[in-house]
């Protein structure tokens, strides 16, 4: 066991933190005040670095390395930005990957080549209005007519809705119920008979676009069909990489609010003397510590033992479900020991609480994967339904 980076790893750390602390901060407070995802020209830029597709095979035009090397890439942008981020989440960890192990290499060649040049975003449509948690009581419905996919429904709270390229849809592709009828379909964004609803507001996620997906007769060509109706158990396999992605983005939070507030604490003066001297911000410190530790390595050891595949449930949930619940912990400690300059819009500190609660919630709220935790502990799915 080796809890050490490798020499690569450590320079592709190093490169993308130099990158992301030189490069983002004004593209991530433009993002925030006008609530505006980054610009084509950064995304453009993202794809240069080879930020877009680190764990993607180079046959699609990635740079063919692992999960890990993608996380650690994500977790250093996003420290500074999650919005600014979310290109390199979504290509990385996102619906691409899904498209990258299940489609057709003709919606592979169409899709991943223009991800990884920055040409194209690619989103992810589970959720309905009546379908969160309980995912498999979606009910948009695709139905074969020739060599077309008609798609019928609204979908609900999809990041990127609107502004993304191409959506993975998750719908119903045959009548048998519950799961097994669940499949998913690409749908490009200038479908005919695909609409958007009003952008959302949210508390935070500032600079993600977020909007309801509708679908009316919206028609797609077969071999846009990602994974076929029986397919729900393959998503939710990749989707264990998605949730990696999410807990990391919850640890960025965390540990760029850390890095922060350590630089904070030793030049902010009270009582006469650096506030750091006081023992009870050292153990406020000490706590954040362990706290974004522990996350990272629960991440890593996810992400490391999948490298032949996708993570497994168990340790893709822990590690999402300790992330998210640390995140909001500690970038709430930072927000506290800034004082009224964490509390201020001026700072970027209350924005990580915000961005921070929201990815305990999105890719499946906390108590989700705590149930999913158990159940893979004692080795059996409790019917959240009996
Ligand atoms: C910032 C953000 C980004 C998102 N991005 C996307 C996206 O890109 N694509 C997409 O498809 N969706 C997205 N979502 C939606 C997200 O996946 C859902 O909000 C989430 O799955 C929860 O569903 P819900 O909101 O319907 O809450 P509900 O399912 O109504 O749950 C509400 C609460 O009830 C409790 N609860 C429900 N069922 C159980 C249970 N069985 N056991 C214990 N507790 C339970 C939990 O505490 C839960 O938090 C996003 C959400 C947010 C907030």
């Amino acid at each position: 066991m080796n809890f050490s980076l490798t020499e690569d790893q450590l320079a592709l750390q190093e490169t993308a933190r130099k990158y992301a602390r030189e490069r983002l901060p004004s593209f991530a407070s433009h993002c925030e005040i006008h609530d505006e995802a980054p610009p084509a020209e950064l995304v453009r830029e993202f794809a240069e670095m080879g930020f877009l597709g680190i764990n993607v095979s180079s046959n699609y035009g990635g740079l063919g390395l692992g999960n890990v090397e993608a996380l650690i890439v994500i977790e250093e942008l996003a420290k500074v930005s999650g919005a600014v981020a979310f290109p390199v989440f979504e290509s990385c960890v996102g619906p691409v990957r899904a498209i990258e192990h299940f489609a057709s290499e003709t919606l592979r060649q169409h899709v991943i080549p223009a991800v990884c040049r920055g040409e194209k975003m690619v989103a992810v449509s589970m959720s309905e209005p009546n379908a969160g948690s309980a995912l498999t009581d979606l009910t948009t419905k695709g139905v074969r007519q020739g060599d077309r996919i008609v798609l019928n429904g609204t979908k609900r709270w999809c990041s990127g809705g609107g502004h993304a390229d191409g959506y993975v849809v998750y719908c119903r592709l045959s009548d048998d119920p519950g799961p097994k009828g669940i499949g998913a379909v690409y749908v490009e964004k200038a479908t005919p008979g695909l609409s958007f609803g009003a952008r959302e507001h949210l508390m935070g996620f500032r600079g993600v676009p977020s909007s309801d997906l509708i679908f009316e007769d919206c028609a797609v060509p077969l071999d846009h069909v990602v994974v076929p109706a029986g397919g729900f158990k393959q998503l939710m396999e990749a989707f264990d990489l998605e949730r990696c992605g999410n807990a990391t983005m919850a640890l960025a939070q965390a540990s760029g609010a850390l890095e922060d507030v350590i630089a904070y604490v030793k030049e902010r003066k009270q009582f006469g003397k650096p506030i750091v001297e006081f023992q009870a911000v050292q153990l406020r410190l000490a706590e954040m510590a362990m706290r974004v530790d522990a996350a990272r390595l629960l991440i890593w050891r996810a992400a490391a033992n999948a490298e032949k595949g996708l993570p497994s449930i168990l340790e893709s949930s822990m590690a999402k479900c300790f992330a998210n619940e640390i995140a909001r912990e500690v970038c709430g400690h930072a927000v506290q020991l800034m004082g009224g300059y964490g509390y201020s819009r001026e700072y970027p500190m209350e924005r990580r609480l915000r961005d921070a609660w929201g990815w305990g919630i999105a890719g499946g709220a906390v108590d989700i994967q705590k149930v999913n935790i158990a159940a893979a502990m004692v080795g059996r799915r409790f019917d959240q339904r009996r």
